[in-house]
């Protein structure tokens, strides 16, 4: 279906989704037992009796893992349960070796929260059910008729962030990723990997007419796993279920899994089969309790988030939307402005170091963290503040900056030494401007009658002759007056 029949469509359709995020939290060891969380190990090397569920191994929480999903749900609102409890949700698969999964149930760590993001540069809620605990399975691999099971995944500690069916589109689910994303990598709770299964999605789906109250008939789309299918994956299943209901069919309560190469998705299993998991309290794990210092702690190392802090770079810094929304895509680059901004001592300062930042800083970074910077806050701060005190050019600036970036000296000091202070002496520049006339007294006879741009051939003549120091406006102003 074309992006035009499905907008169509959804002028009588309204989509409703949920969905189901699970993000592996950033812990060094896993949710019950020692082993390690490392990515990409040998498989099966990550392993002890508890997560191979071996006969009197017992698990035993990790408290890192607590103040990592109390963070999120501090962050979002949530209302934290004093004392939560495990489950075990039982079924049996290979990836499983105990026959159950730890996870929590009917009472979980968080509830009620909601996570913030912009739609159409509108500040919009999404409403959580809940935020619970749980432990990660292993992962099977088939090849031909054998199968292979690497248990270095089972255990890893997991939140499972669960929305109320609260999204009206594929965009806004896929803008609701992003959100939750940015969130969980500003607290350190997670490095929210995609490709390493560190955040992975289950969209519930259901469409219903426009106007009707009572929520359609739903589908659960698995196995979701990059950002990008995030939105084709929903978008598709949208169409498919009104489709389905035009043609007169009904949807059908089941899981479907997200093919990503088909680009469609196939029933996995329907609600008959859908898996009675026997949940019940885990008697091997005591209920799990949250103290006031924990809570305080959490509380008061919270950082700014991600949607006040755009705010405050439009409302504070007078940036474009767009501009603060990428300089806070990343908590790390957002901190490298408000350093340099205070470096700066000076709020007028924040427009173009944030402008100079998303043009030369980002190009030089080509990809790789801010940390890496070459060029720290306060250095940036000072080569700006040439700029704006008119000591240098804006152009002159981005060679001192490449000096900079190659050599670690200071702004200042590549200014003074290169000899590089913008030439701003009407007395020096206006010889240099009649030297230029009348060399090209074509050109000037050209623009007396009338060729108004031929102005910027000769500040660029200018800029030529004083190695790119002359001061812009002035060397235009200059001109127009001795051409005029
Ligand atoms: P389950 O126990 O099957 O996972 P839940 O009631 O916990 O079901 O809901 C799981 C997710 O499905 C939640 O994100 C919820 O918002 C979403 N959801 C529930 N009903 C619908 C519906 N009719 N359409 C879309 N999403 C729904
Ligand atoms: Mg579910």
């Amino acid at each position: 279906m074309s992006a035009g029949e499905l907008a169509a469509l959804l002028e009588t359709w309204e989509p409703v989704i949920g969905l189901e995020v699970h993000v592996q939290l950033a812990t060094e060891s896993k949710a019950f037992s020692p082993s390690a969380t490392a990515f990409g190990a040998e498989p099966n090397s990550l392993t002890d009796p508890t997560v191979l569920g071996l006969p009197g191994a017992l698990p035993s929480f990790n408290v890192k893992a607590l103040e990592l999903a109390l963070r999120l749900g501090v962050a979002t609102g949530s209302k934290i349960r004093a004392k939560c409890r495990f489950a075990r949700k039982h079924y049996f698969y290979p990836d499983l070796p105990k026959g159950y999964q730890i996870s929590q149930y009917d009472e979980p760590l968080c509830e009620d929260g909601a996570i913030e993001m912009f739609v159409d540069g509108q500040r919009k809620k999404v409403r959580l059910q809940r935020i619970h605990l749980e432990e990660d399975a292993g992962k099977n691999t088939h090849h031909g008729t054998t199968s292979l099971v690497d248990l270095n995944r089972a255990g890893v500690p997991l939140c499972e962030v669960v929305t109320l069916p609260d999204l009206h589109s594929a965009e806004d689910a896929a803008e609701y990723m992003r959100a939750l994303h940015r969130l969980v990598r500003y607290l350190g709770v997670s490095e929210g990997d995609m490709e390493k299964g560190q955040m992975r999605c289950d969209a519930n789906v259901s469409v219903r007419r426009r106007g009707e109250d009572r929520l359609g008939t739903r589908t659960e789309l698995k196995n979701i796993n990059s950002f990008r299918f995030v939105q084709r994956a929903i978008e598709h299943e949208i169409a498919r279920q009104i489709r389905l209901i035009e043609d007169g069919g009904a949807v059908e309560r089941e899981t479907r899994l997200w093919d990503a190469e088909a680009g469609s998705s196939q029933p996995m299993r329907s609600k008959e089969e859908i898996a009675d998991y026997r949940y019940f309290p885990d008697p091997d794990l005591p209920p799990l309790a949250v103290d006031g210092p924990t809570m305080r702690q959490v509380i008061t190392s919270m950082p700014e988030l991600p949607v006040p802090k755009l705010e405050r770079f439009v409302r504070e810094y007078g940036l474009a939307f767009d501009d603060a929304a990428t300089l806070t895509g990343e908590r790390e680059l957002a901190e490298y402005l408000d350093a340099a901004v205070r470096a700066a001592g000076d709020g007028a300062l924040a427009r173009p170091i944030a402008s100079f930042m998303l043009t030369e800083l980002l190009r030089v970074l080509d990809g790789r963290p801010i940390a890496t910077s070459p060029v720290t806050p306060v250095g940036l701060a000072e080569l700006m503040g040439l700029v704006v005190s008119e000591v240098i050019s804006g152009k002159i600036a981005k060679d001192v900056f490449a000096t900079m970036c190659k050599t670690g000296e200071s702004a200042r000091f590549i200014v003074e030494r290169d000899d590089l202070r913008q030439i701003s002496d009407e007395a020096v520049l206006r010889p240099l401007c009649e030297q230029i006339i009348a060399d090209n007294p074509r050109q000037a006879g050209q623009y007396r009658s009338g060729k108004d741009n031929l102005l910027g051939f000769f500040v660029g003549q200018l800029m030529k002759a004083t190695q790119g120091k002359a001061n812009p406006s002035l060397s235009a102003e200059l001109m127009k007056k001795l051409l005029g």
